[in-house]
């Protein structure tokens, strides 16, 4: 891990500013009023953890597609599970592909900023992708990949039941919506994922070579914390 003085040299060096979170600004994660659980707590918990232990190891030993066949490990995601905030990116990279986790590298640093700025830790949300397999040179997941991988995160979804999804870029947001509207046209508003609240955000990668959009993210995902605050 940097320790946050390198870890801001190092943001500085690349050209980002750092996201500091705006204490009048942050809501708190969303809480639910008069949740329910569907299960008595320990008995949820117990089958919770049944359930992650399959998933992990189904999409750890994946041949669905033919990602299987370049990849050097699955990356399966990360975080609380019982995140209120699910931040679903595209696909693993190589740094992701070589340490088994989403969002380790350049735009993972700047990711984990922006989940700073929304006044969370990574720890705190989870983190995954459309894909569980590094592309090959990085190239966009193909549609097939992606259908071969959905269950697999819809698996994550019903387990996690975040209160909101948070879309990273084009892919991740066409993909979850079944639109082919542009992230121009997705972002800003509230969309619904099978009843969950879905907000798109440019993609970190995007943002670190067009520093100029780092405004229009700041202000989604304003939005965003504004609409999990109402929930
Ligand atoms: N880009 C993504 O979409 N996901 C990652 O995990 C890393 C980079």
């Amino acid at each position: 891990m940097l320790d946050n003085a390198l870890r801001l040299q190092y943001l500085h060096a690349l050209g980002i500013d750092v996201w500091i979170p705006k204490a009048n600004n942050v809501q708190p994660p969303c809480v639910m009023a008069n949740e329910t659980p569907i299960l008595a707590p320990a008995l949820a918990t117990e089958t919770a953890t049944g359930d992650w232990q399959a998933l992990e190891t189904a999409v750890a030993g994946c041949s669905r597609c033919g990602l299987c066949s370049t990849r050097n490990q699955t990356v399966f995601g990360t975080g609380d599970r019982q995140a209120d905030w699910l931040f679903v990116g595209e696909g693993p990279g190589q740094h992701e592909d070589e340490q088994g986790k989403p969002f380790v590298g350049n735009a993972g640093q700047l990711l984990t900023e922006m989940i700073r700025a929304i006044g969370l830790s990574r720890d705190a949300v989870f983190i995954t992708n459309m894909v569980k397999c590094r592309p090959p040179g990085n190239r966009d997941p193909h549609s097939d990949e992606i259908a071969s991988c959905h269950p697999y995160l819809q698996q994550q979804i019903n387990l996690i039941q975040p209160k909101i999804i948070v879309a990273l870029g084009r892919v991740a947001a066409q993909k979850l919506l079944k639109t082919e509207a542009s992230l121009a046209q997705l972002r800003g508003k509230a969309h619904d994922f099978s009843g969950i609240p879905l907000v798109v955000v440019y993609h970190p990668a995007y943002l670190l070579r067009s520093l100029l959009e780092k405004r229009k993210a700041w202000q989604d995902l304003q939005f965003a914390m504004g609409l999990c605050s109402r929930l």
